[in-house]
């Protein structure tokens, strides 16, 4: 009889290499590597004998492998993931691989064979029942034993398949989790129903749904809130549909489907949220607006929850404000070194304006911010002016704007002038009144951060013109201008390279060839080929050249122009430079700038 390989990192190694995805040198670098954490490992008493991947305390060879984020050999910057390590070994083996997609496994198949605790133990998971025979991915393929006893004993034929460690304990963990909560409120509500006892009915009033306060509703909720943080969603819908429920969630700017639930789990689900964030639960015909504050990972998130009828019931959208987006380390955000050094010298002067521009959506928030993060301490009072506040965070003070009543940005302005503020944040400079007076905060000795909406750096000042600033007071009080966008990264799991087209280096006004890359595509972007964004920033400093050009004749092509002697790169620039060094797409660059 021959000996049953064992899944080793010797073994997946020799395997990789076989199959190129691993390079010589990496080949024995990582196993040193590997070797000296087992060791390290093995000697802390909690693990002493432990078995080192079945359990799921330890993580598997693939999970180490990719966690070393290694190169592969002419992939042009392409990482081996876990995926690529598991269908690679699935491929050696002549066993099927799946990436499991939790959206399109059957939860009664999931559940109703193994116990969880058995599946996570040996982490194996039934993924599809059909003709008799049931198939189970396992991430061990050698683990050969447990599914021969299962058969045995359940008198099923098992078919075997191979799917990352990960994606198993994820779906046995989280969404498994969330998966069966909801199936559990729905077959608790569909009981009661399926009775047919009139006196039941009565008493549900003849809803034919589970409660927001029901256990199984609170639960899935809980998961699908940190499920969305998991994935670093911006933003969740919840959209009730004629006879379904649709949820979202917004990934890098982009809409993704996420959960589609069978219909009468939508107003539980939106009961529950509604409860969360202290809504009216009665009233389900107008709109309301709501936040939560919650935590995760043992940091606090603060979500801004909103509703409005629609045809087929309330829609939901929870904006996710999540501390590690909104601030982040101003070096980290993808200025470039001049931009980076001009912004600042912008945000240390001790007074006048800075304006921050860009459509919705183009991280002005995080800028500010970041900014005001940056700044803050105990010796500076800093005050800001919001409409909505975003985040709320102590250590500024933050005032909301309340149209309705008359609060406006204007007067809030001249009101806490009164205050003795050091630096003002004004959320969006959008009339005259608010105009006028953050001027009159800077000719005061404030420093004053704002928005405005433009399309560009230098088409703030004519807009500053506009709203009716005299030329003479842009120029005493406004320091700097930033315009911004967000370009999608494109996803390392996934990057391949390609020349650029003839037309397409004419159209970027690139004189000569270049290579670009872009993403294929993958499980792990979600078939996008993108994964995060970075920003671009615009700067349009206001020295005495610039100011000299600050008329009521404005002509915005001289300031560019002048601009262009001190270095001024516009968006477009800022974005080519980006897409050369392989951070992201031709198509991104136009789309966002074009
Ligand atoms: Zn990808």
């Amino acid at each position: 009889m021959i000996e049953q390989p064992k899944l080793t990192i010797d073994f997946l190694i020799d395997i990789l290499f076989k199959r190129n995805l691993i390079s010589a040198e990496h080949r024995s670098s990582v196993l040193a590597r590997y070797k000296s954490q087992e060791a390290r490992l093995a000697a802390g008493p909690q693990f002493a004998g432990r078995r080192m991947h079945r359990g799921g305390e330890m993580p598997s060879p693939a999970q180490v492998l990719a966690s070393f984020n290694l190169e592969t050999p002419g992939g042009n910057g392409r990482i081996l993931s876990e995926d690529a390590i598991t269908e690679s070994l699935a491929a050696y083996l002549n066993i099927p691989y799946l990436k499991i997609d939790p959206l399109r496994l059957d939860l009664d198949v999931v559940t109703s064979y193994i116990p969880r605790p058995f599946a996570l133990k040996h982490l194996i998971v039934p993924v599809e029942a059909r003709d008799g025979e049931l198939a189970i991915a396992v991430a061990d393929p050698f683990n050969d034993q447990v599914l021969q006893e299962f058969s045995t004993a359940h008198r099923i034929k098992v078919r075997r398949i191979l799917s990352s460690c990960s994606d198993i304990q994820k779906l046995l963990r989280e969404f498994f989790g969330f998966r069966a909560s909801l199936a559990a409120a729905e077959n608790e509500s569909s009981v009661n129903i399926d009775l047919g006892n009139l006196e039941q009915l009565f008493k549900l009033k003849g809803e034919n749904e589970p409660e927001g306060t029901d256990r199984h509703i609170i639960m899935a909720v809980d998961f699908l809130l940190s499920y969305a943080f998991d994935q670093r969603a911006s933003d969740i819908h919840i959209e009730p549909k004629r006879d379904k429920c649709l949820v979202r969630f917004r990934l890098d700017g982009m809409l993704h489907n996420i959960h589609l639930l069978p219909k009468q789990l939508h107003a539980p689900i939106v009961s529950r949220i509604k409860i969360l964030s202290r809504m009216d639960l009665a009233e389900k015909r107008r709109p309301q607006d709501g936040r939560i504050k919650t935590s995760h990972n043992s940091k606090e998130v603060e979500l801004r929850v909103s509703t409005v009828p629609t045809a087929f019931g309330e829609k939901v959208v929870i904006r996710i404000f999540d501390p590690d987006i909104l601030f982040q380390e101003l070096d980290s955000i993808g200025f470039y070194a001049r931009e980076y050094a001009l912004f600042n010298s912008f945000i240390h002067r001790p007074n006048g304006i800075m304006l921050v521009t860009g459509p919705t959506g183009s991280g002005k928030t995080t800028t500010l911010y970041s900014t005001l993060r940056t700044l803050s301490s105990p010796e500076v009072n800093i005050v800001t002016i919001e409409d909505p506040i975003e985040m709320v965070m102590e250590e500024f003070n933050q005032i909301a704007v309340q149209q309705a009543i008359g609060v406006t940005f204007g007067n809030i302005l001249r009101t806490i002038l009164r205050q003795d503020p050091d630096i003002i944040m004004v959320g969006e400079v959008r009339d005259k009144e608010t105009a006028d007076n953050a001027v009159q905060a800077a000719l005061t000795g404030h420093l004053v951060l704002s928005t405005l909406h433009t399309n560009d750096a230098p088409s703030s000042i004519a807009r500053l013109l506009d709203l009716g600033v005299p030329s003479y007071l842009i120029s005493a009080t406004v320091i700097g201008i930033i315009a911004q966008r967000l370009l999608r990264r494109i996803c390392p799991m996934c990057k391949v390279s390609r020349r650029l087209s003839h037309e397409e280096c004419k159209y970027l006004q690139l004189t000569e060839e270049a290579t670009v890359f872009e993403g294929e595509g993958c499980k792990e972007c979600r078939g996008t080929g993108y994964k995060g964004r970075t920003g671009i920033f615009e700067i349009l400093e206001i020295n005495d050249r610039i100011k000299g050009l600050i008329t009521e004749n404005l002509d915005l092509g001289d300031v560019v122009r002048a601009a262009e002697q001190d270095g001024f790169a516009s968006l477009r620039k800022l974005a080519v430079r980006k897409m050369l060094e392989g951070v992201t797409t031709y198509d991104e660059v136009v789309s966002i700038t074009g």
